[in-house]
Parts: C-alpha cells; structure tokens; sequence
C-alpha cells in the first residue's frame, strides 16, 4: 500500500504536498518523501518514517517550486529500506524526472531481466523502476509519448504521479485497480490517492482518473489522455472499501463509510439469526468502526466502545525483558472492563488476514469478563495472497486458505463465528456486475 499526492501551480507546492501525505499516512507509514520543481530543476527530500517525523520547516523551506509530488510507503516484506524509497527521481537523456506509484507491477520482474541483460542498472530492487528504466528507452519520443511506451509493456496496478521540472502526469492503469483522484484549489491542480487529502488543502473534489487515462498538467492547462484503445475488465480493489481507505474519502466514486455501514447492515442480516441473542455490539477500532455502526442500526443491538485503541504507538516498541503476555496486541487496544463484564457481545472486525491479533483480542475480552463473544467479520474469507499492491502473507500463512470457518472460530476461542458473503460484499459495494477485484476472496486473478 502506498499513498500519492501532487500538486500544479501553487506558490507553496511541497508544504500542500506535506499536508495532503499527512491525511494519507494511513496508506503507508514506512517512508515519506517528497519532490519539488520550480520549473527548472527537481529537488527530492525522502526518508524513513513518519510524515511528521521526516519533515520540518527547514527541508520543506529548500523543497521549492510551484509543483511537487509525494508518497507515503507501505512496502512489501523484506524490501523496507531507504533506496526503495519515493519518490524516485533520476537523470536522463532529456534531464530528469521523478515518479510517484501506488500499486505493484505484475511482469516487472520480467522487464527488469531483459533490461539489466541489455545492460541496465538498476538503483533500487522495486517495481516502479522499470517505469522510468523504460521512458528512458524511448528518448527519442516526447515524454507523453514515452510513458505510454513504458506502460503498454507493463501490466498490474498502477496510480502514478510522474513529474518532469514542468509538466506532471497522473496516471491510473486500464484496470483502475488503485484509487486516485483529481481536485482544484483556486488555479492549482490537485491529483491523490483518496479525497481525505483534498478535504484538508481545502480543495475541491473533481472526479476519479479514470482507468487508462492520463491527466497531463503543464502551462498549457489540464487535458486527458486516453493511453489503450482496449479496455480490460475492470478490476476495481474491493478491498479499498473493507480496510483500506478512510471512511471520510470518495473512492471509486462512492462514500467509504456508507460502503462500510452497508457490509455492517448486510452482516447482521446474514449473522444474527446464528447469533440469536446479544447484549452490545463493539468494534475493533479503527478500521471496523463504520461496519459496526451498520451493524448496530440493522441489529437492533446498541454499539459500545468496547476496546480503546492506543494512537501514539509507533511502528516498533521498547518490551521489558520481564515477558508482558500477548504484548503486541496489548500496547495497541485496551478492552473497557465495566462495560464487557457479564456480557453477550458481538465484536466486528474488518477482516482477519493470519488471525494471530484477532485471538489475542478475543482472550483480552474474555479476560475482561464477556460472558460471550460472537466475532463477525465484514469480509469473507482471505484465501489468496494479493498481487496488486497489497502486503498480505503467502497463502500459507492466510488461515482461511487452511481451515474452515469452525475450525478459525476454534482457534480464535469465540462462541460463533460468521464471515460476510462474497454476495452481500458486492450488493453493499453497490455492484452486481464485474467491477470489482475480489481475487484475494476467490483466488480468480483478473491480471
Ligand atoms: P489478524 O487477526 O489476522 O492477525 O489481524 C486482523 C486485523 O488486521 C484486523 O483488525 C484488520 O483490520 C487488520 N488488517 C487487515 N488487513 C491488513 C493489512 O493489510 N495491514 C495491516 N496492518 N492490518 C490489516
Ligand atoms: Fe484488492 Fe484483494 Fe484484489 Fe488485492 S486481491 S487488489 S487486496 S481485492
Ligand atoms: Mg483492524
């Protein structure tokens, strides 16, 4: 997962790009990295860590220009290390360039070989190099010219931001895979991964890129292009809606939150004849907030504010040697003891991808005196890895791809156990025909 942000024609073009990373540091806490131009010359500030932490008034001061870009990381295992940072920024034949992608290449691999074969050297071990290796073969063509060579020889999820010292481009792949959209602020252009981002710049919400369009933006003003004559079957990323994005964003042209309080709604209907009888419903803070708010209207059941989630922790903590159990989970939730005590409850949880967090959570619940816990999930079965940009285990380690809905609620320690259906997922997400990607649920991979 990754978060991306750019901006056109703004006297203060990277402190806008600062601000609209921070609204999207939940896509990615990693790395965060910004690169300006004042029309001239590219300027690059990337780091690991926080937004907050990787900038300060003095390094945003040299970041000038009326235009930049930003990402937020959320990198695949193994590979969470600072020259895989973005953006990159590179020099070629025709100057330089600096490029922003939230997705992953599927055949990049591929290309990097017969590239690094021809000669090629690589600076980083991510996918989106090859994108830029690949402009670069086609130095004789104009740039707009030269992404489209490079991304009709590449396929899988990609929302890119790609910058030169006076033109930006914002692409989406032909499938839509990853989200991103395009906002106005007085004469400036906006483009970002979720309008959570615009919201905060005061920024006006235009509408989606649409798959397999470019959106150029330079002094001649903002034109679409259209890259592919085909158009594949839409392939839109479901789990945008369950996890991903925050509540507050437009995303594929819909509310996150009504999604997320429809797939609460439409897991009561499926779950409560199972469960009969409840006292409260909680949810695990903060992604299950809105389906357990859905939950609560079509249930009947009053919501409660069962577990309080620490939000300072960051990503690695400090344990005293004397062993504290299941400490992981504890530094993170709190259960709220008076109010679970004696109870029947019903806890909603987004998804539950190795299912390790979601049996601590139930012990800590029961430790806090539930009398039952009934787990309902607002997703169905992980069974497959992602392809496509997300950072989920091998199928291996999916426990739904090795044990069966009795067998995960045995293991989780609950009194039932009720995942919503692949059915009801696509009638809340609005959609009975094939927009959507669900192949992390089906093991059907579109691309
Ligand atoms: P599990 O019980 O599988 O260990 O963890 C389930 C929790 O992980 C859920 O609360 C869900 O919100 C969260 N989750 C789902 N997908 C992801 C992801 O891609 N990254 C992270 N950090 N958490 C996730
Ligand atoms: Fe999204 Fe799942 Fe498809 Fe990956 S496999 S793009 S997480 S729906
Ligand atoms: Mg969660």
């Amino acid at each position: 997962m990754c978060g991306i942000f750019g901006i056109y024609n703004h006297p203060e073009a990277s402190k806008m790009t600062y601000l609209g990373l921070y609204a999207l540091q939940h896509r990615g806490q990693e790395s965060a990295g910004i690169a300006s131009s004042d029309g001239k010359e590219i300027i690059p500030h990337v780091q690991m860590g926080l937004v907050a932490d990787v900038f300060n008034i003095d390094n945003l001061s040299k970041l000038k220009g009326p235009m930049a870009i930003g990402h937020v990381r959320y990198s695949t295992a193994g590979v969470s290390q600072m020259k895989n940072a973005q953006p990159l920024v590179i020099n070629y034949a025709r100057g330089q360039i600096s490029l922003a992608h939230n997705g992953n290449l599927v055949n990049a691999s591929a290309w990097r070989q017969k590239l690094e074969k021809d000669g090629s050297i690589f600076q980083t071990t991510s996918d989106s190099e090859v994108v830029l290796h690949l402009i670069a073969k086609a130095n004789g063509y104009p740039i707009e010219k030269a992404v489209h060579y490079s991304l009709a020889k590449l396929k899988g999820a990609y929302s890119l931001l790609i910058m030169t010292p006076d033109k930006m481009m914002a692409v989406r792949d032909p499938w839509g895979v990853r989200p991103l959209c395009l906002g106005k602020l007085g004469n400036s252009w906006i483009a970002a991964s979720e309008s959570c981002a615009l919201d905060l710049v005061d920024a006006t919400y235009v509408r989606e890129v649409e798959p397999g369009e470019m959106v150029v933006i330079d002094k001649k003003g903002m034109r679409s292009v259209k890259l592919f004559n085909a158009k594949p079957k839409p392939s839109l990323c479901i789990f945008e809606y369950i996890y991903f994005s925050r509540p507050d964003s437009m995303v594929f042209g819909a509310s996150v939150h009504s999604v997320r309080r429809e797939l609460g709604r439409h897991l009561a209907r499926e779950s409560m004849p199972n469960i009969k009888q409840a006292d409260i419903v909680i949810s695990v803070p903060d992604s299950a907030n809105s389906a357990a708010i859905g939950f609560s209207q079509a249930s009947g059941l009053p919501y409660e504010t069962g577990l309080i989630r620490n939000h300072y922790i960051g990503r690695t903590f400090i344990e005293p040697s004397q062993h504290i159990r299941d400490f992981g989970a504890k530094i993170k939730y709190n259960p709220v003891r008076d109010l679970l005590y004696g109870k029947r409850v019903v806890v909603v949880d987004d998804s539950i991808v190795r299912g390790t967090t979601s049996r601590k959570l139930v012990k800590m619940i029961r430790g806090a005196g539930a009398k039952e816990i009934h787990m309902v999930i607002s997703a169905p079965p992980i069974t497959d890895p992602c392809f496509y940009g997300i950072d989920t285990p091998t199928k291996e380690e999916l426990i739904a791809s090795t044990h069966s809905v009795d067998k995960i609620r045995e293991y989780l320690g609950v009194n039932t156990l009720h995942y919503l259906s692949l059915k009801g997922l696509l009638s809340s997400a609005g959609s009975s025909t094939d927009k959507f990607c669900i192949a992390c649920f089906s093991g059907k991979y579109k691309i």
